[in-house]
């Protein structure tokens, strides 16, 4: 597996101090009392072609992230601008033309597949829903859907539970190709198959992006998985970016303490080339009442008086390298 072939262009998708909270209500009545921060100023642009991995421990928000992108969800503040255009608060129509070039695949194929409808038709119902083509031409290029991720014509008349999990995974993707979008979330696409199903799914998310002119952001909560198909990594901890940088950079010099232990936690097979592993210790904070200052610092080895008071912002270390922390502030 290598990154992708396609050369990398203008920006696709970039968005802004991006927010998604969502209130939380207590007391007789009912007023809201606080928020969960699920994305809290995020700040990332996608070039055309390009592979952004966005990784994190569950709860981090990066899923949140994806959601509020693809407007799934609104989000509470920020802008998301699309091909130049801004889609932050786009509704009715331009909603739905907008969803044709944003689309979304799934971390359960099973649940997000209807069980009662032929998977043909469960391809086709995107393009059925925009009313594109006649009949016999949608039958066509849904047979050549299914070729292209690699599920036999048969399986046009097969319903989802005839499939193991990762063919159900690949008719998923045939549904998100369906429009020929520019740009797909890929939530954890290859976390609930196994290990040795992973890699043909990711071989092929990578043939689709040269054949289709595909931009991925592509959610995992596993560094290893994205390593090897994202030209840039980012690393959410409590809904906001604290590193982002090239891939080879990424593993190569991590900055952020965050991601050192992420990247120490992923298996080595050559006992020689070994690094010691750094434990992290207590889990995510609750996004509903985060830590003052650097929200890593609680879990921070390094965390000084400066870290509990100031919230680190992200910068450039080096170049295309960006952290949010305060040991490379001068
Ligand atoms: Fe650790 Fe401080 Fe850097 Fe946060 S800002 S990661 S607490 S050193």
């Amino acid at each position: 597996m290598s990154q992708s072939k396609q050369s990398i262009g203008a920006p696709l998708l970039e968005i802004t101090n991006l927010k998604k909270h969502y209130p939380i209500y207590g007391g007789i009545f009912r007023r809201q009392i606080g928020s969960v921060k699920a994305v809290d100023n995020l700040t990332l642009t996608l070039q055309q072609g390009e592979t952004v991995g966005l990784v994190g421990e569950s709860g981090c928000g990066k899923s949140t992230a994806g959601r509020t992108i693809l407007r799934l969800t609104d989000p509470t503040e920020g802008s998301i601008r699309f091909e130049g255009q801004d889609v932050t608060s786009i509704r009715g129509e331009k909603l739905r033309q907008l969803r044709q070039n944003m689309q979304m695949v799934f971390q359960d194929p099973f649940a997000s597949l209807n069980p009662k409808m032929m998977v043909g038709h469960i391809v086709s119902e995107p393009i059925r829903n925009y009313n594109r083509i006649q009949e016999k031409a949608l039958t066509e290029e849904t047979l050549q859907l299914l070729e292209r991720v690699g599920l036999p014509a048969e399986a046009y008349y097969k319903y989802p539970h005839e499939f193991s999990g990762g063919q159900r995974q690949r008719i998923g993707i045939a549904r998100s190709l369906a429009l020929k979008p520019k740009l797909i979330v890929a939530d954890e696409p290859v976390s609930a198959l196994d290990v040795s199903v992973q890699s043909q799914v990711l071989n092929l998310l990578q043939d689709l992006q040269d054949d289709f002119k595909l931009t991925y952001l592509f959610i995992a909560h596993d560094l290893s998985v994205v390593k090897h198909i994202s030209n840039r990594i980012g690393v959410m901890y409590l809904g906001s970016l604290v590193e982002i940088a090239a891939t080879d950079s990424m593993y190569r010099s991590p900055l952020h303490p965050y991601t050192q232990a992420l990247i120490s936690a992923i298996p080595v097979p050559d006992p020689l080339k070994r690094k010691e592993r750094i434990v992290l210790q207590g889990d995510v904070p609750s996004p509903a009442n985060p830590p003052t200052g650097c929200a890593f610092h609680p879990r921070c080895v390094h965390a000084t008086a400066i870290c509990r008071e100031v919230r680190p912002q992200l910068h450039q270390a080096a170049p295309g390298h960006q952290v949010a922390c305060h040991l490379y502030t001068t």
